[in-house]
């Protein structure tokens, strides 16, 4: 069977291609098979949860159109956090699209440190696109702001650590369920060696622990990841058209945490900061 590894996939990203879904009301997951991309039909507008990889914005635009909406529709664009696999589609949707975006404000200085150029010695992988991505956020997101957009109220959280300015973004759905993302409950960025080699001490992960800590106990009733592995997006696809919704459930937020907290404290056994 051919192996596909990630190399393939930047070079021919419809490998990552994966057929888009409602996951309940007005909330459609649009991303591919590595990273997420959430869609919500305010009802005076598009509203969209990151945007993936810039070699994979074909992918975003056709599973928006096969949802049955029209990208040119998409009026605001919001970040979980300052990393490439997020952002990547985002110039090219505000150059065609004029969208407004929303940028965690604490990671700016990633956005502008140009994180496109130095993908490869940030990650060790080989994800550079080969033009650029940067653009000027047009509002700065701060933990503790609240933004209506259309029918929706969107609230956000910090959630810093795996970057500093990682947000927790909750918001409804008209029927009345809120849904929510925790913006990176990834710990690549927390391993001691990254640490050193950013001379960051041990401030990304306190901060990582200390929000997960503040975080539990939010209500929501739909969990989402960032990246789909996550919080088992696709197992959840799977189940859609049974009788419960799967991915209704409103004991995943903290058993999320949970899983965040663990995840802290194999880190402070095994890879300690010193
Ligand atoms: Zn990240």
């Amino acid at each position: 069977m051919l192996t596909v590894g990630k190399d393939d996939i930047m070079r021919s990203p419809w490998l990552w291609e994966v057929a888009p879904f409602r996951i309940a009301d007005n909330l459609y997951y649009v991303g591919d098979k590595d990273v997420s991309c959430h869609l919500v039909d305010t009802g005076e507008g598009l509203l969209l949860l990151d945007t993936g990889y810039t070699q994979a914005i074909h992918m975003l635009l056709e599973s928006i159109r096969t949802m049955g909406f029209d990208p040119a529709d998409i009026k605001w664009i919001l970040h979980s956090h300052g990393h490439l696999d997020h952002f990547g589609g985002t110039r090219i949707l505000v150059e065609k699209y004029g969208c407004k975006t929303y940028f965690p404000a604490v990671d700016l200085p990633l956005l502008n440190e140009r994180a496109d150029l130095n993908w490869h010695e940030e990650f060790g992988q080989n994800y550079e696109p080969p033009y650029d991505t940067w653009f000027e956020p047009d509002v700065l997101v701060h933990p503790g702001d609240v933004l209506q957009f259309g029918n929706t109220k969107v609230e956000f959280f910090d959630a810093g650590g795996h970057t500093p300015g990682t947000l927790a973004i909750r918001f409804n759905l008209p029927g009345g369920l809120k849904a929510a993302m925790h913006g990176g409950v990834g710990v690549n960025t927390l391993s001691s060696a990254y640490s050193q080699k950013k001379n960051l001490g041990s401030t990304w992960r306190d901060a990582f622990i200390r929000n997960v800590r503040n975080l539990y106990g939010l209500e929501v009733d739909i969990i989402l990841g960032n990246h789909p592995k996550q919080t088992g997006t696709f197992e959840k696809m799977e189940r859609l058209g049974e009788e419960k919704n799967p991915f209704i459930d409103p004991t995943a937020w903290d058993r999320l945490m949970a899983s965040c907290e663990k995840k802290y404290n194999r880190l402070q056994e095994t890879d300690p900061i010193i």
